[in-house]
């Protein structure tokens, strides 16, 4: 019997490829379910080997006759997407493939019922505007969309971005082509589906992780076959295999939720430029409040940018105001003035929104007798006190414990909550203003299904309300009636000593008073402040997030910094702390002869235990992406070798948005 030899990707998290036998031919990228530690898996072929091996090799146990799970094109991607990331290849190809395939309970046999209504996309006109602004025009005309390119739309929140991506839709429709959308977060998927439904009358195919495996398959599976043109969707769309993919869109692109923080740590915004350079199609960006990673390729023409600098009502942006808050007495955060101010909103008939970014009802329980703080058995974390619930909640890992009447370390009842989060802002604005409608939106209140929705509708009507939120509240949703916006606390954000810190606070504060005041000019946004003298603040209070980040991208290149040079960390968990310390020791003892690297650590995570174990990380930084990769290349080899790596789980994290 003639066999052929495959390297098979196994999807588990484990280094490398294993080989198996097959009677019949695979082509690469094609499914293959094969016996591996006693258990059955759904692989991937990755390479047909030539030489027959010397040892046993198992024979695959199920073969699949149909479409290729992944297309070269594909397949090549997360080839590279694997060695870029230095992340096991099996895990990567099994990030991107519907579970309902890995389980071996559907097929993808050709469809041959293509539904040839679905195909047309008839243009909705009802709803579009009768003709662009002059600005999108131009834009529109900018932009380079004909093949590869990298295309940053730096428009200001309500330039009309999204009536820019519909145009451009269109057009490649039109062409024969399909178009791929993305957005930060699944709360922002039903606003868009909505307006594309509404424009285009054909499916829309919407992909994110909150769906059902089988909502899944289908949307993945009608994408690979054409009948579903056009697809939106969170990170993990990024490789949704839609046919004749024509173009890549990534709106509010400086999101940090593109970039996956545990498992296979990919960013979105990488592969989705390595996708449309593998097509040959162009991939646009999109925001207000560009990274700085963007900014720094547009500024050596490697992406083309495009600017936005007016709203299509032609409104202003609201007006920033620095509060000083050092002499001022504080009720549940909020300031004599910032109050006086919302009394003022409401009585006009207008809506108000607070910002603070922690949920719950208090981040601290301490014990004023002995000092004892509420933490997380499992995290090293403080307990946050919901009052909803009436529960102490760990952040880190949701579990949730009572509320101790006495101290559980000396006895004392003394024990009194600490700081801030929105349940109390809620709380203290309901008391204070009986008969207005207080919303609270958070991952709490906005977990059931439905809940995001009906509060949109709820502020839709515009009635006098007050809405406190926290960073969901920045994230492309609009506030029409809204002309206070309120933020307490974005002090964390100024003093934090991560790299990207000062990066994330600005845009967070641009974003979340780009949200409100679209038809009011008298909107302003209130920013409550220990720092009153603070550069970044009073860079934004200025004018623009252009200055701004003109000013730190400059900064960033003078110290050689990200994204001006290549950084990665070296991640390390395990049930004792000098576990983590010895193994990372030894690493950065391999690195010290190398040239042109910089290593910094051990240290320990911000929250240094979490889910029962202790975190730890080994900063790498370089100033080419070629000499990083081949460190982290020897590092990789080396680190098989090393003793101390067998009592860790340990990861490389490229491109980190998180530093600690
Ligand atoms: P952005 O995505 O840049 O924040 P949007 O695309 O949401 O801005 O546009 C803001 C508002 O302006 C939306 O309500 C949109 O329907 C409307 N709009 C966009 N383009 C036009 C246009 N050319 N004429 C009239 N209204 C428009
Ligand atoms: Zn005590
Ligand atoms: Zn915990």
């Amino acid at each position: 019997m003639n066999f052929f030899y495959y390297q098979i990707a196994i999807p588990l998290p484990i280094k490398g490829t294993f080989t198996y036998k097959s009677k019949v031919f695979l082509k690469n990228g094609s499914r293959a379910q094969v016996s591996f530690r006693n258990k059955k898996v759904m692989g991937v072929v990755i390479k047909q080997i030539k030489k027959i091996p010397e040892y046993k090799v198992k024979e695959i146990v199920e073969t699949f006759q149909e479409n290729l799970a992944f297309e070269s094109n594909e397949f090549e991607c997360l080839i590279w997407a694997s060695k870029y990331y230095h992340h096991p290849i099996g895990d990567v190809f099994s990030t991107f493939m519907p579970k309902l395939l890995k389980d071996n309970k559907k097929s993808l046999e050709t469809s041959s019922s293509l539904d040839k209504n679905k195909h047309t996309y008839e243009i909705n006109l009802e709803n579009k505007p009768s003709k662009l602004t002059k600005q999108q025009h131009s834009a529109i005309n900018n932009l380079k969309t004909a093949d590869f390119n990298i295309n940053l739309i730096n428009g200001v929140t309500g330039s009309g971005k999204t009536e820019i991506y519909l145009d451009l839709t269109e057009k490649k429709i039109k062409e024969g082509k399909s178009i791929l959308i993305l957005v930060p977060e699944i709360n922002l998927t039903p606003q868009l589906y909505k307006i594309f439904s509404d424009r285009f009358d054909g499916s829309v195919g919407l992909y994110h992780s909150k769906q059902t495996p089988l909502q899944r398959f289908n949307v993945w599976k009608g994408a690979k076959s054409g009948e579903i043109r056009i697809v939106i969707g969170t990170r993990s769309a990024i490789m949704n295999p839609l046919k004749n993919l024509g173009l890549i869109i990534i709106d509010e692109e400086h999101d940090q939720s593109f970039k996956q923080t545990e498992g296979f740590k990919f960013s979105a915004r990488e592969l989705g430029i390595k996708r449309a350079q593998k097509i040959d199609i162009p991939i646009i960006f999109g925001s207000a409040t560009p990274s700085l990673s963007l900014l720094k390729l547009v500024s050596q023409n490697k992406a083309n940018e495009v600017k936005l600098t007016k709203r299509v009502d032609g409104q202003d942006p609201p007006k920033l105001v620095i509060m000083d808050i050092n002499n001022q007495e504080l009720n549940s955060g909020i300031s004599n003035e910032s109050f006086n101010a919302i009394e003022a909103t409401l009585s006009k008939g207008k809506q108000v929104l607070v910002f603070i970014n922690r949920r719950g009802f208090a981040p601290l329980l301490e014990c004023l007798a002995c000092g004892w703080n509420a933490e997380c058995n499992s995290c090293e974390s403080s307990l946050v006190y919901h009052k909803v619930r009436d529960r102490l909640v760990c952040h880190r890992c949701e579990s949730a414990y009572g509320k101790p009447v006495y101290c559980p370390n000396c006895g004392s009842d003394k024990l009194e909550l600490f700081g801030l989060g929105t349940e109390q802002v809620e709380e203290h604005l309901a008391e204070n203003f009986s008969g207005v409608e207080i919303i609270r939106i958070d991952h709490d209140s906005t977990r059931k299904k439905g809940a995001i929705d009906n509060i949109y509708k709820k502020l839709e009507d515009g009635a006098p309300s007050i809405l406190v939120g926290t960073q969901m509240l920045t994230k492309g949703h609009d506030f029409n009636n809204v002309s206070l916006t309120l933020v307490l606390n974005a002090d964390n954000g100024l003093i934090s000593p991560e790299i990207n810190a000062l990066e994330k606070v600005s845009q967070l504060l641009i974003q979340v008073s780009g949200r409100a005041g679209r038809k009011d000019k008298d909107a302003k946004v209130i920013i409550q402040t220990r720092y009153p003298n603070d550069k970044t603040l009073n860079q934004l209070k200025q004018g623009s997030y252009s200055a701004f980040s003109e000013k730190m991208l400059l900064e960033h290149e003078n110290l050689n910094l990200p994204p001006y040079s290549c950084a990665s960390i070296l991640r390390a968990t395990s049930p004792t702390q000098n576990s983590n310390l010895n193994f990372l020791n030894k690493v950065k003892n391999l690195l010290i002869n190398k040239k042109n690297i910089t290593s910094i650590g051990p240290l320990p995570s911000f929250v240094a235990k979490s889910k029962g174990s202790y975190k730890h990380s080994l900063y790498i930084q370089t100033n080419s992406r070629v000499y990083l990769n081949k460190v982290l290349n020897h590092l990789d080899q080396e680190i098989e070798k090393i003793n101390e790596a067998k009592k860790v789980k340990w990861s490389f994290d490229i491109d980190p948005v998180e530093y600690s």
